[in-house]
């Protein structure tokens, strides 16, 4: 077990490009709770089926998010999208539909900044800025905030719940951003559904339907991958993160 949280943190570390450290270390682990706390994953119920909460960060991206949409509306199942705010505006119908279709919508920033790295006027900003647009956009309050790459520091967390914004990580990264094929990724999810099943855990799973990157970006391994976790889990409950709240 350590040694698999060891490698998501060296991956998300990896990702960001942070510098090696204790400190920078301890504020990209998402189960760290150094900097205050935030909603990973809840236990699973004594009784009734094991929960998954599915999680899809980056987007909208009008290549791959309204594939997505169309599978998960197929399969009945409701996720959670933490858009970017910029991407949101540039995409206003595709994130009323997201909504509309039931999912529950969360706060990625703006510009997806390290957080780890900005001023607390500027968090502010990235947070504040992105909860209004998009609250505006669908006529509805955005409750739920991810840290892109999971880094924080101790003031981010703060101003998110001053903002009323619950802050959320996870405790599953499918690393789809750099996967070659979809297999890496069902493999890898598999494997850790299983340790949060010997755990007791629920699972909070990110992946992406877009990349702070570049918008457009293809993301047919995940929405494969996604297919396949979805028809390997009739025996799952997929929830959005504010059931868990
Ligand atoms: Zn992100």
């Amino acid at each position: 077990m350590l040694g698999e949280m060891i490698e998501i943190g060296a991956s998300i570390a990896a990702f960001a490009g942070a510098a090696a450290g204790g400190y920078s270390y301890a504020s990209l682990a998402p189960w760290s709770t150094l900097f205050g706390g935030a909603l990973t994953a809840p236990s699973n119920p004594v009784s009734g089926p094991r929960q998954i909460a599915l999680t899809f960060d980056d987007g909208p991206n009008p290549r791959m998010t309204p594939q997505l949409l169309d599978l998960l509306e197929k399969n009945k199942i409701k996720a959670t999208f933490f858009l970017i705010g910029s991407y949101a505006t540039q995409q206003k119908e595709l994130a009323r539909r997201i909504h509309a279709a039931g999912h529950a919508i969360g706060d990625h920033t703006w510009t997806h900044p390290n957080l780890s790295r900005t001023g607390a006027a500027k968090t502010r900003e990235e947070l504040s800025r992105t909860k209004d647009a998009i609250e505006q956009l669908l006529g509805a309050p955005v409750t739920l905030f991810r840290p892109p790459f999971g880094a924080r520091q101790p003031a981010t967390f703060r101003i998110a719940r001053e903002l009323g914004l619950t802050p959320v990580t996870w405790n599953i990264i499918g690393n789809d951003w750099k996967a070659e094929s979809s297999e890496y990724i069902t493999a890898r999810i598999n494997r850790q559904i299983a340790r949060n099943d010997r755990q007791g855990n629920a699972t909070n799973l990110v992946l992406h339907d877009g990349s702070h990157r570049a918008q457009g970006m293809d993301r047919s391994f995940t929405i494969e991958a996604v297919r396949r976790l979805i028809a390997s889990s009739t025996d799952r409950h997929f929830v959005t993160l504010d059931a868990w709240l």
